[in-house]
């Protein structure tokens, strides 16, 4: 048996909230990848973009395409840490890799970070990898349950990504393909705001990737679409057997090439970087492309498969409980004063390190005595481990000393 990729589609999207896309994608069969970036600014389209590129000239004939695949992290893993060291604007910045390689009779892939693979296969959904994030340790740790985790504040947190460290240990395996299967690469933009349930329900809805893909972005939007949304999908069909002619061969990418980009590519790959793709109905978006057969290689055997009150001004006789009020109000707003002349440092709900001002407490009720201040382009998971626990502790800190450490975190002198 020889598998190709009969069909693919990849699309990615800003989402609802987002001003830039920081993903990026590449469809080149018989190379699949996505990548998230972070870092703020233009440094995580940065990062995801260095991590795609690496994959562009392809494995050629490999014979050990997990190693491979490993090998190219690697090499993207430590151009985006040198770049974010020698350049204050990049410092910190970081990005998931999810990248498929397809071998005659297996899949490879590769892994970092919380972008995910997943395999459609007679209708079931599987998860290929396991995310890199600090939900998911805690999850492993049973300190929380899947549910809790499924809207925890840090489900964006990330412990493993390309870039932070001078090297990464990049998660590899294969899987035994079938003709007939689906799979699914994507970021965290549509597995944090669409279940498991609904992707797979949506992929079984529509047979035709590209309607596939596009019901999957349009229903993260309506959920929300608080990220990136990007979405790789690939079938592969055995040719030598007819029986499975469900679908022609039809093999389509829509993807958002400024027309430069066409110019320097080849049209029969779409390497999209995010920021152009806030376009994506236009025409011209549209890149048909001819089905690439999986090249012949070596086969293998597969290695596993696996707000206060005083408003009511009533006139009282009694004036002791008005004066109670008063003093207990002066009581309030002193502690409230007091509590607005510190500062702590923690993440908000993506994951970049924060500044709040205020005292890391919620009144019964939800009133939250902080509220953010300023928001730093560096992701929580770009930190050691040692240095999150001394920097997101919530402990409390002078406006001059919470500010000096969000600039020399920003700066990448915090890094180790
Ligand atoms: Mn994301």
């Amino acid at each position: 048996m020889m598998l190709r990729v009969a069909e693919q589609y990849a699309a990615t999207d800003t989402g609802r909230q987002r001003r830039a896309n920081e993903d990026s994608l590449l469809a080149r069969p018989p190379l699949f990848v996505v990548a998230d970036g972070m870092g703020g600014a233009q440094a995580g389209e940065v990062a995801s973009r260095l991590a795609v590129d690496a994959f562009e000239e392809g494995l050629g004939d490999t014979a050990a395409p997990e190693s491979d695949l490993a090998r190219r992290a690697g090499a993207a893993n430590a151009r985006i840490h040198e770049l974010s060291h020698s350049s204050a604007e990049h410092a910190g910045m970081g990005t998931t890799l999810t990248a498929v390689y397809v071998a005659p009779e297996e899949v490879a892939i590769a892994h970092v970070g919380d972008s995910r693979a997943y395999r459609l296969r007679a209708g079931e959904l599987v998860r290929l990898t396991d995310d890199h994030s600090l939900v998911d340790e805690l999850v492993r740790q049973g300190k929380i349950t899947p549910e809790e985790a499924v809207d925890h504040p840090q489900r964006s947190v990330i412990t493993r990504a390309l870039g932070p460290e001078p090297a990464v240990e990049v998660d590899t395996r294969s899987y035994s393909a079938r003709s007939g299967d689906v799979y699914l690469l994507c970021s965290d933009g549509l597995t944090t705001m669409l279940p498991e349930e609904r992707v797979a329900e949506l992929m079984r809805l529509h047979p035709r990737l590209r309607d596939a893909a596009e019901a999957l972005i349009a229903a993260a939007n309506e959920a929300g679409g608080r990220d990136n949304i990007t979405v790789v999908m690939f079938r592969l069909e055995d040719p030598s057997a007819p029986a499975s002619s469900l679908a022609p061969p039809e093999t389509e990418e829509r993807t958002a090439l400024a027309p430069e980009d066409l110019d320097g590519r080849g049209a029969a790959d779409a390497v999209v970087a995010a920021g152009r793709s806030a376009e994506r109905s236009e025409p011209g978006d549209l890149v048909a492309t001819a089905p690439h057969p999986a090249q012949p290689r070596t086969p293998r055997a597969p290695t596993s498969a696996r707000a206060p009150g005083g408003a009511h001004k009533r006139r009282r006789r009694l004036v002791a409980p008005a004066i109670a009020l008063v003093v207990l109000g002066l009581l309030a707003s002193g502690a409230y004063l007091a509590a607005q002349s510190v500062y702590f440092i923690g993440t908000n709900a993506r994951g970049l390190v924060t500044l709040y001002r205020g005292v890391p407490y919620k009144l019964p009720g939800g009133v939250a005595l902080y509220s953010s201040d300023y928001v730093s382009g560096v992701s929580a998971a770009t930190l050691s481990p040692a240095r999150r626990r001394t920097l997101l502790d919530h402990s409390l800190r002078s406006e001059a000393k919470a500010t000096g450490l969000m600039h020399s975190l920003e700066l990448g002198q915090l890094s180790e």
